[in-house]
């Protein structure tokens, strides 16, 4: 079974862990976003890129869910020492290496999507890991701060204001002129099935969506698409995606995201149990609908969710 997935940083990671738990035999290539990378101290790093790898390739911080695990931070506190910043976004000394590694490829003149291959022959996550694009795109968000509107990058957003303002307007700058990265559009067109992770709906998916030709190949491909809702009893299970969904005029309920992407993209959607009540309106909406336990508690629990969506897709399928 050929299985491609949309993944963000750690929703996706957690899901793909349960997913090839699941199906060990399958064929996974993970579409990664990469909207939420940035330029620190001169090094190009790919947040969620590189949580994807880690966790599955056994280097993730668990408990932190991003990083690396038995990290340090000597390096970090030597530039704090030369008064050279930004400290608000956690850069540990095993990680400073993977993007040192990846700016040096990146500088001698290979694609981003190269760069991730070489990364992931070290840790041998156990998917085919591609970054959406080889292109810059970068998720800047519109804030209001001290009376003034302006846009601050993502990270700056999520990490450094912990997303206490509301965020007016979410842009994925430079999608529009980005290409899909050598061999996405391929695994989607070969497909057997395509899953939505619980990863952010907008930030995340959105992003990778935003990149031209891939929501369509997704949307024209014969193909079961089958996702599994990030927010369970109107919240996020972690992170902000009520803030980021707000500033698409999206409600945070796993309803109003399923209507979100919509019968055009998705034919099946994941609820939690405690959203039950939603899988009729969902249903109407032309999309296939069941409510199952969705919180990744472990990885049997996660490789049971990513079995139910398998499920739902072969049903779609017949
Ligand atoms: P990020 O890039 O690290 O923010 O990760 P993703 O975009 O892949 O995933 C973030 C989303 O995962 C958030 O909106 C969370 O609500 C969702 N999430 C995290 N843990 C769980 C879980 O156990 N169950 C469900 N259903 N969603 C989860
Ligand atoms: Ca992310």
């Amino acid at each position: 079974m050929r299985i491609v997935v949309l993944a963000g940083g750690i929703g996706g990671a957690r899901f793909l862990r349960g997913l090839k738990q699941a199906e060990p035999d399958a064929d996974i290539t993970v579409v990664g976003n990469t909207a939420d990378d940035i330029h620190l101290f001169g090094l190009k790093v790919c947040p969620d890129l590189d949580t994807v790898m880690y966790t599955l390739g056994g280097g993730i911080h668990e408990a932190q869910g991003w990083g690396r695990a038995d990290e340090t931070f000597t390096v970090k506190e030597e530039l704090a020492a030369y008064g050279v910043g930004p400290g608000w976004f956690g850069l540990g000394d095993r990680d400073f290496a993977t993007h040192i590694v990846r700016t040096q490829m990146l500088g001698a003149g290979y694609p981003l999507s190269a760069v991730t291959e070489a990364l992931c022959d070290r840790w041998r996550p156990g998917v085919r890991l591609v970054p959406m694009t080889d292109d810059r795109v970068e998720t800047h968000v519109a804030v209001e701060l001290d009376g003034e509107r302006r846009a601050v990058h993502f990270q700056e957003y999520w990490v450094r204001l912990r997303a206490s303002v509301p965020a007016l307007a979410v842009v994925p700058v430079g999608a529009e002129q980005a290409k899909p990265a050598p061999g996405v559009l391929e695994a989607i067109a070969e497909a057997d099935v395509v899953l939505f992770p619980p990863s952010n709906p907008v930030v995340s998916i959105g992003a990778i969506l935003a990149v031209p030709g891939i929501r369509e190949a997704i949307a024209d491909a014969d193909v079961p698409v089958v996702g599994l809702s990030p927010i369970v009893g109107g919240a996020p299970v972690r992170g902000m995606a009520d803030k980021v969904l707000a500033a698409v005029g999206v409600e945070s309920t796993a309803e109003a995201v399923a209507l979100h992407y919509g019968s055009g993209l998705i034919d099946g959607w994941l609820v939690d149990e405690v959203d039950e009540a939603a899988v009729p309106a969902v249903t109407d909406a032309g999309i296939r609908c069941r409510a199952v336990p969705l919180m990744m508690r472990d990885t049997d629990a996660t490789a049971r969710m990513a079995a139910a969506a398998l499920e739902l897709a072969q049903e779609v399928r017949a």
